[in-house]
């Protein structure tokens, strides 16, 4: 991360691009970004990269290329992070809360003041997939038009980057957002989901039920909670007491 000094809006933000077919995009997305003042890039399995056409695009923000960092998987590129924005140029099945880019360069400066953020964009043809989308705390949704929603991803991207701007320029001052304890990240808001499917589980508490919707339910109360550490710890606690007393 490029943290010179004080933590703020522009160096706590992470673009990462999941699955990028064109290398094109890559740089364009690179250029994008370093207009708007956000340095860090990460790529998930991008299918070419580095890339020649990539840099070409970029034109100046070469650096951000050299210092993008590249994952095998979304879980592993965010896992360190507060808050996770999924995009998304069309509605899914179960609703999340789905916020306007304004509302969400809003929401990634709050929990900036508490640790990284991170904005997620997905694959050129067919975007992010339902599990990707389910990682994530909350999704946006650039309101284009329905007949035609899907943007280009460096388009997409430059749409985010530039309410981040606008985010990172009104709100210098404001910092009544302040919490007391750090926000639970998304390896430690997984662990607990997983350690309540189990207790779940070993109660038989879905057996008849369609167990995947609810699921999904549970998963998407813990995603949108921003809940702290210490509370993430009290549930896990909880949870492993009663499975002790079930022994
Ligand atoms: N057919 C794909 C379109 C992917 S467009 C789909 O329906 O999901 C590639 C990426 O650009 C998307 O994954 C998203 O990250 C971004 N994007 C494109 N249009 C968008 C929109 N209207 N709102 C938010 N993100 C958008």
């Amino acid at each position: 991360m490029h943290m010179d000094g004080k933590n703020n809006l522009l160096n706590s933000v992470k673009v990462v691009l999941v699955g990028t077919t064109h290398p094109g995009n890559i740089g364009a997305t690179a250029r994008a970004i370093k207009n708007m003042g956000i340095l860090n890039l990460a790529l998930v399995q991008p299918k070419e990269f580095p890339s020649d056409v990539a840099t070409f695009r970029s034109k100046a923000a070469k650096d951000i290329l050299e210092n993008a960092e590249v994952y095998e998987s979304l879980k592993d590129a965010v896992s360190k992070c507060e808050l996770v924005v999924g995009t998304s140029a069309r509605d899914r099945t179960i609703p999340w809360p789905v916020l306007s880019p304004r509302e969400a360069a809003e929401e990634m400066h709050k929990s900036s003041l508490n640790g990284e953020v991170a904005i997620v964009f997905g694959r050129e043809d067919r975007g992010l997939t339902n599990e990707e989308l389910g990682m994530c705390n909350l999704h946006v949704h650039i309101p284009s038009d329905p007949e035609y929603s899907s943007l280009n991803l460096s388009q997409a991207v430059q749409i985010l980057a530039y309410e981040i701007r606008l985010a990172y320029l009104k709100e210098n001052e404001r910092n009544e957002d302040y919490w007391d304890v750090d926000l639970a990240n998304n390896e430690q808001t997984e662990r607990l989901i997983n350690h309540m499917d189990e207790l779940m589980q070993e109660v038989n508490f879905y057996d008849s039920e369609n167990p995947r919707k609810l699921l999904v339910r549970v998963r998407r109360f813990f995603k949108r909670s921003k809940i702290d550490v210490m509370e993430a710890n009290i549930f896990r606690g909880f949870f492993a007491t009663i499975q002790k007393k079930l022994k």
